[in-house]
């Protein structure tokens, strides 16, 4: 794994992973205790001057902002590693951004070496490295031919409030047009928020919309908040 230097792109792409809130927040930019998300913008530079730094951003709306901020922190822009371990050697063949290519069952191009997490290429969660080891060690050990399931992958960023989905994002059901019952729900309505006295946030219910009188549901909520 390897983090990329500071640059407006990588810092454009951490900005970006914000838009994942953007339908639950229901606009282009929020204010939640003290901290401003814009989503869809584009950043066009960093500038520093006697005052402090600030962020240069071309919005969703094609305008153009200044963010003054104290410091400036880059947290995205991961790449796998491997070009070192010679894997060609031994027929494991690796991609463009130089990772791991498995098959769906996580065996590489040499089939008795499997691989699984970041390395691969895959969505970077640790949910997804833990399922996808435990798939490479199953296969690997008791031959049981299985392969990792994406379609309700949890998705957790580890921040607090927590942001957090799981299946298909409203946007990306209503994109495959799939008629949709999707409404957005405060957290101060959820029990377990009110007994855990922390009502932050909203979850974003995207199921399904069923047959009049079927009374059945498919949950595939995208949530914001604990
Ligand atoms: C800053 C940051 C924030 C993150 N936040 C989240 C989050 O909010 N939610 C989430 O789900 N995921 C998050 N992740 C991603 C998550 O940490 C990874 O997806 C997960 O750790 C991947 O597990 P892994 O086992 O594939 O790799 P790693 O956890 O990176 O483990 C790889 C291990 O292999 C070792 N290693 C490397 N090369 C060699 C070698 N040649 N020989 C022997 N050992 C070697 C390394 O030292 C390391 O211990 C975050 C990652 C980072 C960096």
């Amino acid at each position: 794994m390897c983090t990329h230097a500071a640059s407006a792109a990588a810092l454009s792409a951490a900005i970006d992973l914000a838009s994942t809130t953007r339908s639950a927040t229901r606009g282009s930019a929020t204010l939640y205790q003290g901290t401003g998300v814009v989503t869809g913008a584009t950043v066009t530079g960093v500038r520093r001057d006697g005052h402090g730094r600030s962020v240069l951003l071309k919005t969703a709306l094609g305008g153009e902002r200044e963010l003054a901020c104290g410091q400036i922190l880059v947290a995205a822009g991961r790449c796998p590693v491997a070009a070192d371990l010679n894997l060609a050697a031994v027929g494991v063949r690796t991609g463009g951004r130089g990772e791991i290519v498995t098959d769906a069952r996580q065996r590489t191009g040499n089939p008795r070496i499997w691989a699984a997490g970041d390395v691969t290429g895959g969505p970077p969660y640790v949910y997804t490295a833990a399922a996808q080891g435990s798939v490479a060690a199953g296969n690997a050990l008791f031959h049981s031919e299985r392969a990792v399931d994406y379609s309700a992958l949890p998705r957790v960023t580890f921040t607090s409030p927590a942001i957090a989905s799981a299946g298909l994002t409203e946007a990306e059901l209503v994109q495959s047009g799939v008629a949709c019952d999707c409404r957005v729900l405060p957290l101060e309505s959820v029990p377990r928020a009110i007994v855990n006295r922390d009502t932050r946030g909203v979850v974003n219910w995207s199921p399904r919309r069923q047959p009049a009188g079927s009374g059945a549901c498919t949950p595939l909520p995208m949530g914001q908040g604990r």
